[in-house]
């Protein structure tokens, strides 16, 4: 290879976001970065020097992953992708820490869809929107959450421009968005990007931000997302049968379906066309979690279809009215459930929380669930998949529990350097960020989340003083990292995040209490592999399945959790912990009771910790051989596909 051809080579590498989760080609790209990867690898190789070139050259061993990667690529992509014929719907993806267009866990999971769907080879196309300030950095100044937006532009995240662009009509005006494309190993993403020169400045901006601005802002970035995405499928001549709505935010989708089928103003017609191919995820059981819009501010935006249509706006209406406030909000979870053949929860309690939630409301009663699972190759540190790859085999991520049998013949050694090597890993970060590293003795308890009340970052608070003992303990020491942003909008979930902040601060914490800022993919990677045990602590049944403790699973952390989203099904008494829930009254009485019960089991986990270190090794194997097969985004995508698109796909032929 010249450096002519080096330079193609490392071009092709990072323009295909499979390197999100090669494990060599992440560190290739750190190599590029000055150690740690802070831009997006296209811009590494746009950026790349004569003299980067000819030493890469040099590096027998970047040299050979560079040769490997590309022939792994190759045959990934074998003689080219088939048109896709499932589209996947979502206002967020996380994909990567360079990538700033998710804000938490539904667009991480959207993003682990992805990838999971390209290893399993599904034709599967992505859809969303380009934001150009992303979501928010976090700085804490003065103790309170401040929030940056740094813009970024679509080619330096490795998209492509397709050349098309799309029209999406609004009251009185048609925007247009342009189609970028970004490829995931075999799947591609399109997102949709109002910043043309041909729209209004205010039109221009529709697209900026994640869940910013107010609900008019909100209501035409859905439509945007809905309308023009379905058009943009169209643009690329992909005859996409099923559309699967990942939570409400796109459901004006079915807008643009209906407008190809409605005949002579036959509204019920066409919803009888367009269901069999629909199918909905709904994410949340709290009301407030679900999309509505007043019937004052929608009202022109649906008008718009009713004219096209020649039919009353009442017609339409209908499809989306309210459960409960029928006549004065337009609700997208309604609106998916009743045009939909296909739903689902994304935890066995959520599923049964839904069906209840959502009774009577089109296909509500008959909502199934798949369990939320996580893309191991991406979130599981690399040096634990060097272990699980010579152990278990790469078949490990499937979903097949025969592999893991092998766990159990690791050694109790062998597991402890591992754990040791991520808690340095976190030390070093958290002593970067904070300025003081973890002791090296003490149990290190993370928990890092959005700050959304219900999953009570402060919930240890209640019982300040127990806290204070158990930080204070040098006996058996102990280390809780934090980390996560609160919504700007959420003024809530600001306080209880400032209350952490402080309370990090505070003489109190023992200097065993850390808040890391501006939490993000990369972060929590840092942090899965670094924390001996995953702390949850959501009132339930409102986490619908939480992902972060299962990404601490496969790395080796132990969960201690509120019996709640996926670790209601999966904890078996041995792999883990449960904390017990109460059921008094008064949600004050609750918190004190659950409180309570969390330091009494962290109580616990210190004694086997500090104790009687095999025993706890022994679980993390246990852990591993019983959530392994579980936890993962292939099991998670095989089951849509054979429980979920597979019959879709069927019906809508
Ligand atoms: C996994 C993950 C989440 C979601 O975590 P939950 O347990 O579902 O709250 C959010 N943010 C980041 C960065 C993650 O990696």
């Amino acid at each position: 290879m010249d450096s002519l051809a080096l330079r193609d080579a490392l071009a092709r590498l990072a323009a295909n976001h499979r390197w999100t989760w090669s494990d060599s080609l992440r560190g290739l790209w750190e190599q590029l970065d000055g150690g740690h990867l802070t831009r997006h690898p296209v811009v590494l190789v746009n950026e790349i020097t004569t003299e980067q070139l000819a030493d890469l050259l040099e590096d027998h061993e970047a040299m050979a992953v560079v040769t490997a990667e590309l022939a792994a690529l190759d045959a990934m992509l074998g003689d080219g992708l088939a048109d896709p014929q499932i589209a996947y719907f979502s206002p967020e993806f996380g994909l990567s820490d360079v990538i700033p267009q998710y804000s938490g866990g539904l667009g991480i999971l959207a993003g682990d869809h992805l990838k999971a769907a390209s290893d399993l080879s599904l034709p599967l196309v992505g859809v969303g929107l380009f934001y150009r300030q992303g979501f928010f950095r976090q700085r804490i100044e003065k103790g309170k959450q401040a929030e940056d937006y740094p813009t970024v532009t679509a080619e330096s995240l490795g998209a492509i421009n397709t050349g098309k662009t799309v029209r999406v009509p609004l009251p009185g005006r048609e925007v247009v968005a342009r189609v970028w494309r970004m490829d995931i190993g075999r799947v591609r993403l399109l997102l949709l990007d109002t910043d043309v020169k041909s729209n209004s400045a205010a039109d221009r901006k529709i697209t900026d931000r994640l869940y910013s601005g107010d609900r008019r802002h909100r209501l035409e970035q859905e439509l945007v997302l809905g309308v023009g995405g379905v058009r943009a499928l169209a643009a690329l001549r992909w005859d996409v049968s099923v559309f699967h709505l990942n939570e409400g935010h796109a459901g004006f989708l079915v807008l643009e379906l209906m407008d190809r089928r409605i005949n002579g103003g036959d509204l019920a017609a066409a919803v009888d066309q367009v269901r069999p191919g629909l199918v909905f995820t709904t994410h949340t059981p709290v009301p407030a979690g679900i999309d509505r819009f007043g019937k004052s501010l929608i009202k022109p935006y649906l008008q718009v279809w009713a004219d096209r249509w020649s039919i009353p706006l009442k017609e339409i209406w209908a499809l989306g009215a309210d459960p409960v406030d029928k006549d004065r909000y337009f609700n997208m979870a309604a609106l998916g459930l009743r045009l939909a053949s296909g739903a689902n929860g994304v935890s066995k309690l959520h599923g049964e929380v839904s069906r209840e939630l959502f009774a009577g409301v089109g296909i509500g009663d008959n909502i199934t669930s798949v369990t939320n699972g996580v893309h191991a190759r991406t979130w599981v540190s690399s040096a634990t998949q060097a272990v699980f790859d010579e152990v278990l085999g790469e078949q490990w991520t499937t979903g097949d529990p025969e592999p893991w049998d092998r766990i159990l013949t690791l050694d109790d050694s062998a597991i402890g350097d591992l754990r040791h090597q991520g808690a340095r890993n976190l030390s070093a970060l958290v002593s970067d960020r904070t300025g003081h590293g973890l002791d090296p003795d003490s149990l290190v308890v993370g928990f890092a989340r959005r700050f959304a009340t219900y999953k009570r970052a402060t919930l240890l608070f209640n019982h300040m003083e127990r806290l204070t003992e158990m930080l204070a303990d040098g006996d058996r020491p102990i280390h809780f990292v934090f980390a996560g942003k609160a919504h700007p909008a959420d003024t809530p979930g600001k306080k209880l995040l400032a209350d952490v902040a402080a309370f990090a601060e505070s003489a109190a914490a023992h200097g065993r209490f850390t808040f890391i800022p501006d939490y993000g993919i990369g972060i929590a990677r840092v942090m899965y592999e670094g924390c001996d045990i995953w702390l949850n602590t959501p009132v339930r049944p409102r986490e619908a399945s939480g992902t972060s403790g299962e990404k601490s699973a496969l790395n080796g952390g132990l969960n201690c959790s509120i019996l709640d989203g996926w670790w209601a099904e999966m904890f078996d008494g041995r792999n883990g912990w449960a904390i017990p829930t109460s059921d008094v009254a008064t949600p004050k009485r609750r918190d004190r009771h659950e409180a309570a019960a969390t330091l009494d089991t962290l109580d616990a986990i210190l004694t086997e910790y500090h104790g009687n270190r095999a025993a706890f090794t022994d679980r993390i194997r246990h852990a591993w051989h019983s959530l392994g097969p579980q936890v993962t985004a292939t099991r998670m995508v095989a089951e849509y596909r054979d429980r979920i698109y597979g019959p879709a796909l069927a019906r809508a032929r």
